[in-house]
């Protein structure tokens, strides 16, 4: 076997995947446990090792702490941009973040000690482990590879991407969009011309890409769908109808019974993919205390339960057509990506709206990490067949420079196929002008306020000139990755500025090359200092959060002996914050914690909420809490 092969990696926002070309044909590579998909979830176990993948997922329930999944979310963001994210998954973030820092995740228990990790860092566990698979496949080592990203990922997120596979110790020779990945898996690049809509309902996101195929490349055109929406989100529905039955028909509240909970999860997960292969299925599940739930769906039942949840597809659909400029009839080829487009309603929809019979020939959730295999044997000079073929992409979004007024001025134009160029002339604005401040943008708007900043550098040393005279040349180069770099130079005095654009909340070079060589044994120094400055920083997060609810009508419904019970807890919280006793403190938070769970709920803007029309949210809620005794139940879904 040769050590030089190049894999392809799909690094998915809830499962991930290795594959390489076996001859002609791409496959996927299994782990040791015998499975392709490899969930997107890393946990530290007990003795703070990392763990991931199907080993990490128990901890997700048992120790959330010690876990963190859809890490691809945070991939290249900063603390400003991921509050949406923020409020629907409770990740922790190391609480020394400055402003425009890299984001740290922390993981771990607070008395076993916890770790900081940044995204790109948490996404090379999950790399190193597709590395390790394919290694024990080959019997070999694998040094390099292809990644796929969303078409809509910006700079800072490809490179993100890229660090992750540095710090796994991968060559990264290029980063594909996903949308092209799975047009090269069905070999679409071969009809030379065209136009794709390729149509991806994963475990948490939905995306509608539409390329257009000339001369064999693939070019996007237009990209909409909807961060929030995906498989968990058709999860969640039966979850809740479950937990009503129980509690409707039995008067049994498992809401707040993590385990029970679970268990129902778990059920629902495995009726739901039954459901997209045989006409009826009966959840049998056992509750903990060895009662069960019974229950008989069909598929009908079914895909009544979901429409409102596929019907969110719709309107990004037509706003992709919309903005593409065309109409379904000029769609020539339709591909489904992603696990939950297995299912026949979801397959329905989409043939309706491209009037053409999607290719499902490929599994729709290994479909992107195919044809990542085949652009990786594509670079390596693989076959014949694929070795004369141009795979170029795209970039997603303009790319300039700030100019006087604060003004957007667009070097490279959005969709500019990648490798690219541009090169554009300034001058200064004032006379004896030495520096010159050059903003990098990226963004569609005419403002540079409303676009992206990706980096800022200084051209020092111009010498003095009346203002205007200088003719600073600015060259923009988007390498094969969608990398950009900026060059400035002033002609006439030959200044220049070799500068190496970092996008904001990128890692820099020294940043990574640290990432590598000590990525898991980072000393633990200064522990009950950090704790007491950790715990002080929760106290003063948690009384802000309380300070906020009292303003939210959400405190108008609370009783009054609640809201006297969480001013007693608020008051104690004061008290012992200004003391050196973290454990005093925690013990404080936690028990505001509990106090404030209802005023939390209140306020919680539930995804499931809003599926379950007349529900409240308290009824929707899925909560850890004690463990009560349940007969068993049995209920039809109306
Ligand atoms: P991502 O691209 O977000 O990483 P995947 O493409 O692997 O995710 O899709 C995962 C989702 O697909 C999950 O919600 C999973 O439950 C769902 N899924 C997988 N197989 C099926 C099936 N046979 N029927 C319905 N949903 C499925
Ligand atoms: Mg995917």
């Amino acid at each position: 076997m040769s050590s030089d092969r190049i894999v392809g990696i799909d690094l998915g926002t809830t499962n991930s995947l290795v594959a390489f070309m076996q001859g002609d044909i791409p496959v996927v590579i299994p782990g040791d446990d015998g499975l392709n998909l490899v969930p997107s979830v890393v946990a530290l176990d007990e003795n703070n090792q990392p763990v991931i993948g199907n080993a990490a997922r128990k901890y997700l329930t048992e120790t959330p702490e010690r876990a963190v999944y859809s890490i691809k979310r945070l991939m290249g963001r900063g603390v400003e941009d991921i509050q949406q994210e923020l409020k629907f998954f409770p990740f922790r973030l190391a609480e020394d973040l400055q402003a425009g820092e890299v984001l740290r995740i922390r993981l771990g228990e607070k008395k076993l000690g916890e770790k900081t990790f940044t995204p790109p860092e948490i996404s090379a566990l999950i790399l190193r482990q597709l590395k390790r698979n394919a290694e024990r496949f080959f019997g070999a080592q694998v040094t390099k590879a292809v990644i796929t990203v969303p078409a809509y990922f910006n700079d800072a997120q490809r490179q993100a991407t890229k660090d992750a596979g540095r710090i796994a110790g991968l060559e990264v020779l290029r980063l594909v969009n996903e949308p092209t990945a799975a047009s090269l898996a069905y070999g679409l690049d071969k009809k030379q011309s065209g136009i794709v809509a390729v149509y991806d309902l994963g475990g948490g996101t939905f995306d509608i890409s539409i390329l257009k195929l000339h001369d064999g490349i693939f070019e996007v055109i237009a990209t909409n769908g909807d961060t929030h929406l995906g498989g968990d989100d058709i999860d969640n529905l039966l979850i809740t109808i479950a937990l009503d039955d129980t509690l409707g028909d039995l008067g049994l509240d498992l809401r707040r019974n993590a385990e029970a909970v679970q268990a129902i999860r778990k059920a629902v997960i495995d009726a739901k993919i039954a459901l997209s292969s045989q006409p009826s299925v009966s959840l049998n599940v056992e509750l903990p205390g060895g009662q069960r739930y019974l229950r008989e769906i069909t598929r009908e039942q079914f895909e009544q339960l979901i429409q409102p949840i596929i019907d969110r597809t719709v309107g990004p659909c037509k706003q992709a057509l919309k903005d593409a400029g065309l109409k379904p009839e000029q769609i020539d080829e339709v591909v489904l990506v992603g696990g939950s487009t297995r299912i026949p309603k979801v397959r329905a929809l989409v043939k309706e709206l491209f009037h053409r019979e999607p290719h499902t020939d490929l599994n729709p959730d290994e479909v992107v990490a195919l044809g990542a295999a085949v652009q990786a044997n594509i670079l390596g000079g693989g076959s014949e067949a694929t070795e004369n073929m141009l795979l170029l992409d795209v970039t997603p979004l303009s790319l300039g420079i700030e100019v006087a007024g604060g003004v957007t001025d667009k070097i490279i134009l959005r969709n500019s196929t990648i490798p690219a160029s541009a090169t554009q002339f300034y001058t200064t604005q004032v006379d004896g002008q030495a520096n010159v401040a050059i903003h990098v943008l990226q963004g569609e708007r005419e403002l540079a306020k409303d676009c992206r900043s990706l980096a800022r550098f200084d051209l020092k040393g111009v010498p003095p000139m009346a203002a205007g005279m200088a003719r600073i040349e600015v060259k923009f180069l988007i390498d094969a990755n969608g990398i950009l770099h900026v060059s400035a130079r002033e002609q006439r005095s030959g200044k220049e500025a070799e500068i190496q654009v970092q996008p904001s909340y990128g890692l820099t070079d020294e940043q990574v090359e640290g990432m590598i060589l000590d990525s898991f044994d980072s000393a633990e120094e200064d522990f009950r200092r950090r704790q007491v400055i950790e715990a002080r920083n929760e106290a003063a997060t948690i009384l802000a959060a309380l300070d906020k609810g009292k303003k939210s009508p959400a405190w108008g419904h609370l009783t009054t002996d609640e809201k006297k019970k969480i001013a007693k807890m608020e008051k104690a919280l004061v008290a012992v914050n200004t003391e050196d006793d973290y454990q005093a403190i925690r013990k404080a938070i936690d028990a505001l914690n509990q106090g404030t769970t209802r005023l939390a709920e209140l306020m919680m803007d539930s995804a499931v909420s809003t599926v379950l029309k007349g529900k409240t949210m308290e009824e929707a809620d899925m909560g850890e809490g004690p463990t009560a005794p349940h007969p068993m139940a049995k209920a039809e879904f109306e």
